[in-house]
Parts: structure tokens; C-alpha cells; sequence
């Protein structure tokens, strides 16, 4: 595939924070492409760069978080390169974003009916009135919420369905991607995989890519077709969610890790085991793989040495462990 079918490529990315101690890069030299009609996971633990990544994805970083190197586009377009308005424009009609709090995404003071019809309205001003109001109705009827609850406020809504409102609104000018970050840690179980079974269906409906981000391996692995894995700002391997379950296909030891610390249902009973140790202080990265304080399989160059992504059985891994001995020796 060339490069420019990507719905989103990011290209040698980097993001700091400003701070007393000088710049910490929450996100560092990554690359990343999510493919037409895709579902693509995120995957890392809290303060691996993954929301970070979302926010300069969406041009929202804030505070002293800056883009210093590399490129982001969507639809082959820079969005850094945009000026504000074009961005406006761009942000719904191509891209949207579902942020973890639905009640932060959406205005308290107005129905749920008047939000969705003014999304479509400032973006698609040649709509009347009610053909927005139809819409509106389809849109609830897609998310599965009874079409009575439009006229309601979000303060009467249960959780589950304020969220199930925000991926409406997400979805109401037909974008090519979207943004889900964490879109159901704040709901119970239950609703959780109500509203997973959802995005998947109406993603297959409507035919649009999504980047789901979230620190939860379980979830992700059952709803997304590629995962992308952050450890300390970078990714580490990109695989097919799929290769997971095969004890054949080799993944990064990080991967590895996660992947024996998920409860999985065999009818045996197996230990569970965790990652040693806990993810590094970003203004003190280890050297060379910043894993390697936690790896079990760590040997001489991962304390000196920087893996790069590489191919490795048809997923992109970095790590020592799958780069041939004499290029190490070569070094
Ligand atoms: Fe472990 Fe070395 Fe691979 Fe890093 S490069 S994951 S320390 S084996």
C-alpha cells in the first residue's frame, strides 16, 4: 500500500512538554499509519505517550505540549500546515474525537436533540432544519438509544448513553477517522462491551477508521484488527490483533508481558503474571531499549543500543531479540 491510502500517517513524530527540567518528549520519533475502514488499537500504560499522541493527532495539545519534529497527516493533508479555520472545518467534517468523559464533551444546558442538530447545521449550512432533525433521529436510532430520550438533557442520561450521544455526535458528519480515547474506562462492564459491540457495527456500517486508544489489552485486542504498542513514547511493535492468540507468531517482550498478564477463559487455571517493575520517569529514560530494566530476556546491547521498528513475521517489533547477530556485531 503507498503511502498516501493511509487515512492517518504519522511521520517521525515528536512531542514535548515543557517543563522546570527542560523538555520531556512524551512522544519520540514514531511512526504510525491507520488504514481506510480500520480499527486500530492503541495500546499503553498510563503515561506511555498515547493520549498525548491523540491530542497533537487532533491539534489539541495544550499547555506547554508542542509538536518539535515530524508530520501528521490525515487524508494525505499536514494538519499542522492548516490555518485555523481550514482546521475547523476539517476537524468534523474528516476527524472527530471520543474522550473518555462524555459529560465534558457535551453542554449541559442543552437537549441532546439541539446539540446534534448544531453540529450539523454550522457544518453542513445548506441542511434545513428538518432534514437535521432527521438526521438527528438516525443518528440516536444507529447508537441504539430510544428516539423519546432525544429531547432529554445529559444530566438525565445514564452514563452509557451520554457516551453512546458523544460517538453520535462523533459520527454525525460522516469523518474518515476517529479519535475513541478510553471512550468506556469511566462505564461498568457491562455497558463497556454494549458500547464496544457498537463501534464495531456501526463502524462496519458506516465505513469509517478508527484509533482506539486505551491502557486496557483485553479489550482492544477483541475489537481492534492492528494494535499499535507504546512503551515510553514510542511504539514498540504495531501486530495484527489476531497473531495474539497464536503461541507460534513472536512479539515483543513488552507485548509478551501484557499479553500473560490477561486473564484468559481455557477451563485451566493459569498464573497470571505481570510486568516486573513499573514504566520509566520520561526526564530519565534508560539508555539504549528503555525496557530493558523490566525485560526478562535483556542481553548486552539493550543497555546501549536503541531497537528500531523492523519487520518480524508480518508485524513491526523492535527489539534486539529479532535483529540477526552480526548486525549487532556490525554496530
Ligand atoms: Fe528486551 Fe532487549 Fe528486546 Fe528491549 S531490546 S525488549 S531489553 S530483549
Amino acid at each position: 500500500m503507498s503511502n498516501h491510502e493511509a487515512i492517518l500517517e504519522i511521520n517521525d513524530l515528536s512531542v514535548a512538554y515543557g517543563t522546570a527540567k527542560g523538555d520531556v518528549l512524551a512522544v519520540q520519533d514514531l511512526n504510525l499509519r491507520v488504514l481506510p475502514n480500520e480499527i486500530m488499537g492503541l495500546i499503553g500504560e498510563s503515561g506511555s505517550g498515547k493520549s498525548t499522541l491523540a491530542y497533537a493527532v487532533m491539534r489539541l495539545l495544550k499547555g506547554s505540549a508542542r509538536v518539535v519534529k515530524g508530520s501528521i497527516r490525515i487524508l494525505g493533508r499536514d494538519i499542522y500546515a492548516m490555518d485555523k479555520e481550514e482546521l475547523r472545518q476539517f476537524r468534523w467534517a474528516n476527524l472527530s474525537m471520543v474522550f473518555q468523559s462524555a459529560m465534558n464533551a457535551l453542554n449541559p444546558v442543552l437537549t441532546v436533540e439541539t446539540q446534534i442538530i448544531d453540529t450539523l447545521l454550522s457544518h453542513r449550512p445548506q441542511l434545513s432544519k428538518s432534514e437535521a432533525r432527521d438526521k438527528a433521529y438516525e443518528l440516536v436510532d444507529l447508537v441504539r438509544i430510544d428516539r423519546s430520550r432525544i429531547t432529554s438533557y445529559p444530566h438525565e442520561l445514564s452514563g452509557g448513553m451520554r457516551q453512546r450521544i458523544v460517538i453520535a455526535i462523533a459520527i454525525a458528519l460522516e469523518p474518515s477517522l476517529v479519535i475513541m480515547d478510553e471512550p468506556t474506562t469511566a462505564l461498568d462492564v457491562v455497558v463497556q462491551r454494549s458500547i464496544l459491540d457498537q463501534i464495531k457495527e456501526i463502524q462496519q456500517r458506516a465505513q469509517f477508521s478508527v484509533l482506539f486508544i486505551s491502557h486496557d489489552f483485553s479489550l482492544v485486542s477483541q475489537l481492534a484488527s492492528r494494535i499499535a504498542i507504546m512503551y515510553a513514547g514510542r511504539v514498540v511493535e504495531v501486530t495484527k490483533a489476531r497473531s495474539l492468540m497464536d503461541p507460534e507468531v513472536a512479539h515483543h517482550p513488552y507485548t509478551e508481558g501484557l499479553w500473560r498478564a490477561i486473564p484468559k477463559i481455557t477451563g485451566k487455571s493459569v498464573a497470571l503474571e505481570g510486568i516486573p517493575g513499573t514504566p520509566p520517569n520520561l526526564l530519565r529514560l534508560p539508555s539504549g531499549c528503555a525496557f530493558h530494566p523490566r525485560c526478562r530476556y535483556a542481553f548486552e546491547p539493550c543497555r546501549t543500543m536503541r531497537p528500531l521498528l523492523q519487520v518480524v513475521e508480518g508485524s513491526e517489533i523492535s527489539c534486539h531479540r529479532f535483529v540477526p547477530e552480526e548486525i549487532h556485531h556490525g554496530q
